[in-house]
């Protein structure tokens, strides 16, 4: 299998640290090696350290062009502006700017705001703590697929309606939104639309010429950049207005304040432009894995699948195992890290709101896993993961007829 240059291989001997077989990659990647390298230059005496915002010497001037140069890489993925892209902290912090922005910039024309409840926490919490100061929320229902259907959107449209909020692809179904159709009649309302594109990014073609998206939110961690950094695409034409939430220097053009990550940006960057490279090739490799895991575990009675078979990102894959606890099959799983539920509501064991939300018991909720595979997954650790799971899942399975039996 063709890696790509500088990634580790995962087959000889030198594999770094651990012998786990990762196929969780829509709660984050590693950073990619030739990222890693970049970031690099960007922190040391000898590197480029200086404060992008420090006009009066050459060393500040270099870190602005890095900055610049990253900035345009970003937006050469997305088919946008480099000056409609506004760095931030990660999607949760883009989540969080462009709903509360765009509330705040438009209180003298209403407080409603719609969304669906498969959304990410960031923009759930968001739009909860919004509905506790004093704005209206309207909950769209996605159908058994998690889709959000655009004529829901048109339906729950309120005179007050400023703000649409919806994601481009679900990160714990891998399912995608038909963002053209459902972004289609907002802009003739007057209505701002927000997507957020965290799992989508790197994943699927976006052109932002084309889509009728005004702010959509990005994060470096799911693209093989580094965490803690993240960015906002915020329309120039027509020019869409929101309100900085962190204040202090102006920079970003006022929407978002602080010193710049040069490093974090650098990688962020050259994470997006090989995203951007390697989009068709790996879309491909990708797909092929899946299928491979997806016809050796098929061997399993009683399968489900969540999700919806061809808006799709290549990825991702839920299956849930009736009559086996997720946690129980995780812990069984040894030596394959998976998610069960999300990871941000895997620390607690009730049932994914995700999939409660496409209409799951509460049983089969608990019973399902989320497999994703990404840039360095072989197909000898799909394999390996395919057996462990078959195996894990017929045992977790006998052990459950064996004590109904005993009682
Ligand atoms: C990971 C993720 C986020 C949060 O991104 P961070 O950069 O970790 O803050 C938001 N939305 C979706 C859909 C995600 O998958």
């Amino acid at each position: 299998m063709a890696r790509p240059a500088g990634a580790p291989s995962h087959s000889d001997d030198t594999r770094p640290m651990n012998q786990t077989i990762y196929l969780d990659y829509a709660a984050t990647t590693p950073v990619d090696p030739r990222v890693a390298e970049t970031m690099t230059q960007y922190l040391t005496p000898e590197g480029v350290f200086a404060n992008p915002a420090s006009r009066s010497h050459a060393l500040g001037w270099q870190a602005e062009a890095a900055v610049e140069g990253a900035r345009r890489q970003v937006a050469d993925l997305l088919c946008c502006d480099s000056r409609e892209i506004v760095w931030t902290s990660g999607a949760t912090e883009s989540d969080n700017l462009a709903i509360k922005g765009a509330v705040a910039a438009n209180r003298d024309r209403g407080s409603h705001i719609i969304t669906s409840a498969v959304e990410h926490k960031a923009v759930i919490d968001t739009c909860e703590w919004l509905e506790g100061q004093g704005c209206e929320v309207t909950w769209l229902q996605p159908d058994e697929a998690g889709r959000v259907q655009p004529e829901q959107v048109v339906e729950a449209l309120r005179e007050d309606t400023v703000l649409v909020s919806l994601m481009a692809v679900n990160n714990e179904l891998g399912v995608c939104n038909d963002i053209t159709g459902l972004g289609g009649t907002l802009r003739e309302r007057g209505v701002l639309f927000h997507v957020d594109a965290a799992q989508a990014a790197g994943k699927m073609a976006l052109d932002l010429n084309q889509m009728p998206v005004d702010l959509l939110s990005l994060s470096a961690h799911k693209v093989y950049g580094p965490k803690g950094m993240g960015a906002l695409y915020v329309r120039r034409s027509p020019d869409v207005r929101i309100e900085a939430q962190i204040h202090g220097g102006g920079h970003e053009r006022g929407m978002r304040s602080g010193t710049l990550a040069t490093h974090q940006i650098a990688g962020m960057g050259h994470a997006f432009e090989i995203a951007a490279e390697e989009l068709a090739g790996e879309s491909q490799r990708l797909e092929m894995l899946r299928s491979r895991f997806l016809e050796q575990v098929s061997v399993l009675p009683d399968m489900a699948f969540n999700g919806h078979d061809s808006e799709r990102v290549p990825g991702i894959l839920n299956l849930g195992f009736a009559g086996v606890d997720g946690e129980s099959l995780t812990l069984a799983l040894r030596g394959v890290a998976v998610s069960s539920g999300s990871a941000c509501s895997s620390a607690s064991m009730s049932p994914s709101y995700v999939l409660k939300s496409i209409g799951l018991s509460d049983e089969l909720a608990q019973g399902s896993l989320r497999f994703s595979f990404g840039r360095f997954t072989t197909e000898e650790e799909v394999d390996q993961a395919a057996e462990k799971l078959v195996d894990a899942v017929t045992k977790l399975r006998d052990q459950g007829a064996r004590r109904r039996r005993t009682v």
